[in-house]
C-alpha cells in the first residue's frame, strides 16, 4: 500500500430518528406483560421433551413440537456465563452512550432450560462466578419492555 500521507475524513450524519415497531408474538406479549404487570417469568414447556423456554418460543428446536403450555419460573437462577464491559459505546435500545463498566450475563432462571441475558448488577470480577446466584431486579415504571427489568443481583 501507498505510504503516502493521507486525511482521514469524518463525516457526521447529524441528529436522526429511526422509531419502529414490532409485534411480540402471542407468547412474547405474554411474556412481557406478566414481567410488566406481575414481575413473574413465563415459559413455554415442550409436551415431548420437557425443556422450559425463556423466553417463551412457539416450538421446540430439537423435538420440532408446537409448545403450548406456558409455565411460570422463578426470578431467580444462576450464572452460565458473564463478562464485564468497559469499552463504552452508544447503545442501540436507548440512542445514549452507555455507561461503563457494566456485567451483561446469560443467566437460567429456575425452572428454565434455555439462558435469558441481561444486565447484573456487579462489576468486581473477583464477585462474579459462574454458578452464581441471582435474583431479578425490576423498574418501578414497567413498559412492556425486557428493560422491565432493571438488573439482576448477587444473592
Ligand atoms: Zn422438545
Amino acid at each position: 500500500m501507498n505510504e503516502e500521507k493521507k486525511d482521514l475524513i469524518t463525516l457526521e450524519s447529524g441528529e436522526m430518528a429511526q422509531p419502529f415497531r414490532w409485534a411480540a408474538g402471542a407468547y412474547g406479549s405474554k411474556f412481557l406483560t406478566e414481567l410488566r404487570d406481575n414481575k413473574k417469568f413465563v415459559g413455554a414447556k415442550c409436551p415431548k421433551c420437557g425443556k422450559v423456554y425463556v423466553p417463551p418460543r412457539r416450538v421446540c428446536g430439537p423435538c420440532f413440537e408446537e409448545l403450548t403450555e406456558l409455565v411460570p419460573v422463578s426470578d431467580e437462577g444462576e450464572i452460565v456465563t458473564w463478562t464485564v464491559v468497559s469499552f463504552g459505546f452508544v447503545d442501540p435500545a436507548t440512542g445514549m452512550q452507555k455507561p461503563v463498566p457494566y456485567c451483561y450475563a446469560a443467566i437460567m432462571l429456575d425452572g428454565s432450560d434455555t439462558v435469558l441475558l441481561h444486565f447484573v448488577d456487579e462489576t468486581d470480577p473477583e464477585k462474579i462466578k459462574i454458578g452464581a446466584r441471582v435474583k431479578a431486579v425490576f423498574e418501578e415504571e414497567r413498559t412492556g419492555s425486557l428493560l422491565d427489568i432493571k438488573h439482576f443481583e448477587l444473592v
